[in-house]
């Protein structure tokens, strides 16, 4: 059980409130998570890393000199949003770029990804390396997620910051490292999340998930619990067996406890692995054993290897290298020194300006925040059900992210409309509300949405039916650019494509925007329900595959939902 929390809600502000706290000497928290509280003495490369909270020291704690320059923080298990991601690495920069790394989960990378798009439409130049050690997550090492392995990546990458290297170097380093880390974790129970009342999985007694993601995505196999020799046994081989190209004799090897298993355990465990790795041939450089990168109170423990040349080079100097973080420190770095620069105002600054639309449009804008305040109601009501469908195969997590996301746009778009915006302002400050509050894959893709829709209808004269059917285009292909998901991926694509094609046709056969809206909401409805007999291929719910089938895919029937609630007031 997690047992100490106020309002679950809160959870992850009061902790990264905190955590800032605790540990001024190293951070300090902006919005969107945390920065270094201390300054280089000369300018260097950013590292920005990041993803949900809940993983501590991943990845709030490894801020600090030498390892990563600021954290992105989501909410609980949820992707941080783009706002959040961006006003972090805005916050971080130093003027010779921005490394972004983190795992390789649907909702970071959605995210990750636009946040980079803004850095670098402003001129700051960005890039990205995903981590992706864990073995069991796909035969194709590029569809790997990340887990502990996520520290190798960010401690060469921080390393090389700290070593002057340029942008291009610093990513060179972390994609050699990341194609050297391998990882394999098990589990014998599942984690509670503040608030919940049950685990959100749970593995049977006296059993062990071999593979289990760190947040509960299902394992490849499943054994009775072996003794601690033979779980060593069981992680060094699995690791051995994916040893990778052109990788030496010498290795670093991680021992993670993901939240209830003992340092004593741990210890116990590892005299097995590093023997292991010795009657291997191989050399042990630098090991560690602990938390570092855990998942609750969850019960269970992973190996990472990261490998070394056959010679000390490269690497192994950035792996060894000083540095000073709360949750992991080795040496002395020199050469920074406390600031009491404020944080640098970014996302959470005052309300964005509002330029006034054209008297057709503010009306226009007012029957769009009508249509919110209603879908929010809905989503409200539907959160549980959406939670339900998203509990089969994906994380649950679906009917709070559009309850968060429903609500947040309808206070956005309520105020916007109040201060005389025309539609497409309405839209956009929605938009950014939502991707904002929601997270995950879902807010990012909503986000993105509803942005394209207040791009192409804009602020000047009344939008017509042609052209509200033409916005409803642009959003459908502004959410294939950023999902790339096509139709029969069993994403919510699924409904929004018979849903923009139906009104497309009806408006162009003369029908009026009610009557033509209405129809296209039940195709999106009827398409939704028929997600039941597709696998998903997408997202979050792409590794549990077949358990999908026989179930409508979340995304897709809490879009229906919107359209066909939003209908009734827009139109
Ligand atoms: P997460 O998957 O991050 O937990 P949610 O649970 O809120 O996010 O949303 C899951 C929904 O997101 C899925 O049911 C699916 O409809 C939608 N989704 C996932 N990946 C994509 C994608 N690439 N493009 C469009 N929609 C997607
Ligand atoms: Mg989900």
């Amino acid at each position: 059980m997690t047992r100490l929390f106020n309002d679950p809600d809160d959870f992850a502000a009061e902790m990264t409130t905190g955590l800032a706290a605790a540990s001024a000497r190293w951070l300090r928290a902006v919005p969107g998570g945390v920065v270094r509280s201390t300054e280089a003495d000369g300018p260097t490369v950013s590292l920005v890393v990041g993803g949900g909270s809940g993983h501590y020291p991943a990845f709030a704690g490894l801020v600090g000199p030498g390892l990563a320059h600021g954290a992105a923080m989501g909410n609980l298990f949820a992707s941080p949003s783009t706002q959040q991601i961006h006003s972090v690495a805005a916050a971080a920069d130093r003027g010779r770029g921005v490394l972004m790394s983190y795992g390789n989960y649907a909702g970071d990378v959605l995210n990750f990804d636009a946040a980079q798009a803004r850095l670098r439409d402003a001129g700051v130049d960005c890039r990205t390396v995903v981590v992706t050690d864990d073995v069991s997550s796909a035969a194709d090492p590029a569809l790997r997620r990340g887990i502990a392995g996520d520290l190798c990546v960010f401690k060469v990458a921080g390393a090389a910051c700290e070593a002057g290297h340029d942008l291009d170097g610093v990513e060179r380093v972390a994609r050699l490292a990341n194609e050297r880390t391998r990882s394999l974790g098990v589990a014998f129970d599942g984690c509670t999340l503040p608030g919940a009342g049950s685990p959100l999985f749970t593995v049977p007694d006296g059993r062990m998930a071999v593979g289990l993601g760190i947040h509960g995505e299902p394992g490849i196999d499943e054994t009775d619990v072996p003794t601690a020799a033979g779980l060593a046994e069981l992680l060094v081989r699995g690791l051995l067996a994916e040893r990778p190209a052109g990788a030496g004799d010498r290795v670093v090897p991680i021992l993670n406890g993901l939240g209830s298993v003992k340092y004593e355990e741990l210890y116990v465990v590892y005299g097995a692995v590093h023997r292991l790795l010795g009657e291997a041939g191989l050399t042990v450089v630098d090991p560690e054993v602990g938390e570092f990168c855990t998942s609750f109170d969850m019960a269970g423990a992973s190996l990472t290897l990261l490998w070394l040349d056959d010679a000390p080079g490269e690497l192994e100097r950035l792996w060894t290298a000083p540095c000073d973080t709360p949750a992991f420190r080795r040496g002395a770095v020199a050469g920074h020194h406390g600031t009491t620069a404020a944080p640098q105002d970014t996302a959470a600054g005052a309300p964005a300006a509002v330029l006034e639309g054209s008297p057709g449009s503010r009306a226009c804008g007012a029957r769009v925040a009508a249509a919110f305040d209603a879908v929010a109601a809905v989503l409200d009501a539907e959160a549980d059900r959406l939670g339900r469908l998203d509990r089969v195969a994906g994380d649950g997590d679906h009917g709070i992210g559009m309850q968060r996301g429903g609500r947040a746009a309808r206070e956005a778009a309520a105020d916007a409309a109040a201060r005389g915006a025309g539609a497409g302002t309405v839209l956009r400050h929605a938009a950014d509300a939502w991707g904002d509050r929601a997270g995950g894959t879902s807010g990012a893709i909503w986000a993105a949405l509803l942005d394209a829709l207040g791009t192409a209808l804009g602020d000047t004269g009344t939008p017509d039916t042609a052209a509200v059917a033409a916005a409803v285009r642009a959003a459908e292909r502004a959410v294939a650019a950023a999902g790339g998901a096509a139709v029969g991926d069993k994403t919510m694509v699924d409904a929004l494509v018979p849903f923009a094609t139906v009104l497309d046709e009806r408006v162009g056969a003369g029908e009026d925007l009610p009557v033509a809206w209405a129809d296209a909401a039940d195709a999106a409805g009827r398409a939704a329900e028929d997600t039941a007999r597709l696998t998903a291929r997408l997202g979050r719910a792409r590794a549990h595959g077949e358990r999908s089938v026989g179930t409508p895919d979340p995304g897709a029937v809490s879009f229906a939902l919107v359209v066909r609630t939003a209908g009734e007031h827009l139109c």
